[in-house]
């Protein structure tokens, strides 16, 4: 059935903490470790955020970012996508600071492209952030995976696209069931599904509980799927997952069974069109 199938793993993430549960990675070296064991047990992407890697707390410093990215990339050939969010981030400087990651040249970078009340925080994602960023990031060579948390984002991705400022095939991940965001129902996944350009490729996640439900989904509508802590940090009703290649494994599985092979690293690159061959 259909094309092969990516799998993403969101390693950290910025809320869980070693006290939700003790496996969420928090230092660099962490974080590698956790990313390389994903792509063995299949994960094709590692979604990457730092932390502070004492407190756990949500930080940017481009040293990590580098750390991890380098890290990863001295063990394996699995494709990095590092996040642009800054959902901590203020201040005048933020777009800019925001950008930093796209310097580093990942594969893929995160862009959220449309603001949203997110749990108990406002997500800020202005008309100038969404232009500036995808300009950026087509200047540098770096595949935006575009974020949308409502179907509103998913008209103001096509807009860019359409201005040009997106290459094709554009990579959108719908995200389903964040707090304020769009519900994680089958009959929004679906709406959604078919709100996204023609020639759109696409990923789906869901947050805690809505995770297997929404991968289940993306697995049999020919999309592509994430999982890892930065999401959920159960592998079944009240059983923690003991790390992501954990929940991957699972995941990879389930696709199995629903009969989509998994892509490895190459072939995901094939799938995505990315330019910057290593
Ligand atoms: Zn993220």
């Amino acid at each position: 059935m259909g094309e092969k199938i990516i799998i993403t793993v969101a390693v950290t993430g910025s809320r869980p903490t070693k006290e939700m549960n003790p496996a969420v990675p928090y230092s660099p070296k962490e974080i590698i470790e956790s990313a390389v064991d994903s792509y063995k047990a299949g994960a094709a992407i590692a979604h990457i955020h730092v932390r502070d890697p004492k407190t756990g707390k949500p930080d940017f410093k481009i040293e990590f970012f580098k750390e991890v990215l380098e890290g990863i990339r001295e063990r394996c050939d699995m494709l990095v996508n590092l996040t642009t969010s800054g959902l901590f981030l203020e201040g005048s400087e933020v777009i800019q600071q925001r950008l930093q990651p796209v310097n580093l040249k990942p594969d893929l970078c995160s862009l959220d492209i449309g603001s949203l009340n997110f749990q108990d925080r406002v997500f800020v994602n202005s008309p100038l952030w969404g232009e500036t960023a995808a300009k950026y990031m087509k200047e540098k060579g770096v595949k935006p995976e575009i974020e949308v948390f409502d179907v509103g984002h998913i008209y103001q991705a096509i807009d860019l696209i359409r201005k040009g400022w997106i290459d094709d095939p554009p990579y959108f991940q719908l995200c389903m069931g964040v707090k304020w965001g769009i519900s994680a129902s089958p009959e929004n996944l679906i709406f959604m599904k078919n709100k996204l350009p023609k020639n759109a490729l696409w990923s789906v996640l869901g947050i805690g509980k809505d995770q297997l439900p929404m991968i289940t989904m993306g697995i049999i509508l020919g999309g592509n799927i994430r999982v890892g802590f930065e999401d959920n940090i159960y592998l079944s009703k009240g059983r923690l997952a003991s790390s992501n290649a954990q929940m991957v494994e699972a995941a990879a599985q389930l696709a199995l069974r629903l009969g989509r092979e998994i892509a490895n690293p190459i072939e995901a690159r094939k799938i995505l069109n990315l330019k910057n061959y290593l």
